[in-house]
């Protein structure tokens, strides 16, 4: 069933049906370039390509560009990549200001009409009388009249905001948008694509609806805060009668402990809260990326929310998301160790084993996916967080007869297992030891290895992850927690109120093993066993001369480390 037939006039839809190259479905994807795509974009992104790649239709890539003061190249460039980045391929791509000419001259016919007058009322005039559902002094303006004003500002003979264009609808409508809405105004600032070539744009409702008729789109898809322009995108077509696409609203995206809208993101970048467009903190296309995120994992995540489309703005968990990423990573991430926050280890009697190599698979459930070896010497980093100076309340010999008792294998996860005099643990790979001595103001730890069979390895209370320290390669790690500290940080007056002050840890002496560097080049992201899974940093600068990992998700359920 053709939706787009009982929308139109038969001339508009005749019109239609012969321009549109026998596509069955059109649709866009049209984003404003004042600011790069985020996880909300991504939403959008799937719900018109994959619609259109689904249905055997095509979708545009259309840039809507009428706010030149916002707008700026490296956006347009950087919204594109992302497009490419997800796999869509854009049938075409366009931009709004490409039917400026087309647009102006829609609006002379509107004129010409009667249907639109220029208005000489201040914003707050006009805003006030829109309000209280007043007429405008200017509203009986003749035709000539009008088509002389337009012409002036067209020639900037008129300053910002001394007059404007506005849409003679009914200033009394109950929908507040139908009260003769602006259609055209003055701006001066250069635009990122025409330059200086018109000093009047028209709005976004004007442009929006007449780009998507002359594309013809069959389906244009926005999100519920448009839902009440709707009476406006249709008006417009009708008074010029054009073809009119099936406008269909979704809901908006909101995910938990962030926040999306770019204004607000540009608060937090302008205040300095994060570091940039692509601080692995955001949800901007950019950031996932950065932090190891795939395109796979961020559609996943889209088409397990993208189900309802009248759901009311309801935020979504961020552990979904971070969900969709362990599930698109753990097939792809080999198994490393790396530790953020070292202690050496001191094997006392290591020339007693006669292990100098251990064979560690890269995927442990799939051995035939191949292994690395890892050279072993009597000197070895361990993790700061495995390791206590002193006896933890309950000692291995406690759990272990608590255990017993209870016939089973789950320790509770409040107890601390791990190195501490006297206690005995496995180093993952590679043996047993009796820890002998634990001095945390030197940062040593001396142990005496008691086996290196696998059988006792398992057999252990628990195992830990390690380095060998003559190939441990330093570096730096960084960790990201929830941004905010609450669920919907859009309830605050000022978002700045809930940002979470540790959201950003930072390991400036962690360490990895030196083969990992090589084996990047093959892998994009590890899992470093225990403590999460993690990409190397593209984006330091050649001076840092430094290694970064960004971490892209934890193991577990969010929680700081
Ligand atoms: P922002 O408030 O972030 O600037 P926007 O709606 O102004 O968002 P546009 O660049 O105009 O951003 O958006 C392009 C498309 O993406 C529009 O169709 C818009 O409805 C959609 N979109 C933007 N944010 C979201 C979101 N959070 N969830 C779903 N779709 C979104
Ligand atoms: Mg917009
Ligand atoms: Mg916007």
């Amino acid at each position: 069933r053709d939706l787009c037939y009982e929308n139109n006039s038969k001339q508009a839809y005749e019109k239609h049906l012969k321009e549109r190259n026998g596509y069955q479905y059109i649709f866009r994807f049209p984003p404003e370039p004042n600011g790069y795509l985020h996880l909300g974009h991504a939403k959008a992104l799937r719900t018109n390509f994959y619609s259109a790649e689904k249905l055997g239709g095509i979708c545009y890539l259309r840039y809507d560009d009428t706010n030149p003061e916002k707008e700026k190249l490296d956006y347009i460039e950087s919204i594109k990549d992302n497009v490419l980045w997800f796999g869509f391929k854009p049938y075409n791509i366009t931009y709004s200001s490409d039917y400026f000419q087309e647009i102006y001259e829609c609006a002379i016919k509107l004129i010409n009409k009667g249907l639109a007058y220029a208005c000489e009322l201040s914003q707050e005039q006009m805003a006030e009388l829109r309000q209280n559902k007043q007429a405008s002094p200017y509203r009986n303006r003749s035709i000539e009249d009008n088509l002389r004003i337009f012409e002036d500002m067209k020639q900037g003979k008129y300053k910002e905001n001394e007059v404007c264009m506005r849409m003679k609808i009914d200033y009394q409508h109950p929908n507040p948008t139908m009260r003769d809405p602006v259609m055209y105004r003055v701006k001066y600032h250069p635009h990122p694509k025409t330059g200086k070539k018109w000093c009047i744009y028209p709005m976004y409702d004007f442009t929006h609806c007449l780009c998507d008729s002359f594309e013809n789109i069959t389906h244009s898809l926005c999100t519920l805060e448009f839902e009440i322009r709707r009476d406006l995108y249709y008006w417009i077509l009708d008074s010029l009668d054009l073809y009119k696409p099936v406008v269909w609203e979704y809901s908006r995206l909101n995910v938990s402990n962030s926040v999306l809208s770019k204004r607000k993101l540009l608060t937090l970048i302008n205040n300095k809260v994060v570091d940039g467009w692509d601080d692995p903190r955001l949800l901007t296309i950019n950031a996932l990326r950065r932090r190891g995120v795939r395109p796979e994992a961020i559609s996943a995540f889209v088409d397990l929310v993208n189900v309802a489309r009248r759901g009311n703005e309801n935020i979504i968990d961020q552990k979904l998301l971070d969900y969709c990423i362990r599930q698109d990573l753990e097939n792809i991430s080999p198994r490393t160790m790396a530790i953020l926050e070292p202690i050496k280890l001191k094997i006392i009697n290591f020339d007693d084993f006669n292990v100098k190599q251990v064979k560690v698979p890269l995927f442990p459930k799939e051995p035939n996916r191949g292994f690395r070896e890892l050279n072993i010497s009597s000197e070895l980093l361990v993790d700061a967080s495995d390791v206590r100076e002193s006896e933890p309340n309950k000692k291995q010999e406690e759990i272990q007869q608590d255990l017993q008792k209870k016939n089973s294998k789950k320790i509770d996860k409040n107890t601390f297992i791990g190195i501490y005099p006297g206690s005995q643990i496995s180093l993952k790979y590679f043996g047993v030891i009796e820890v002998l001595s634990v001095n945390l103001q030197d940062k040593i730890v001396k142990c005496k290895l008691i086996s290196t069979e696998e059988k006792d390895r398992r057999e252990a209370l628990g195992q830990i992850h390690w380095i060998n320290l003559s190939e441990a390669v330093q570096c730096q790690v960084k960790v990201y927690n929830d941004l905010f500290t609450v669920a919907d940080p859009n309830q605050f007056d000022n978002i700045l109120d809930a940002v979470n002050p540790n959201s950003l840890e930072e390991y400036n002496n962690a360490y990895i093993n030196k083969d990992l560097i090589q084996l990047s080049q093959q892998y994009k992201t590890f899992q470093f066993e225990r403590v999460g899974y993690f990409t190397l940093d593209q984006y330091l600068d050649a001076s840092e001369n430094k290694i970064r990992f960004n971490r892209t998700v934890s193991l577990k359920d969010r929680v700081n480390r």
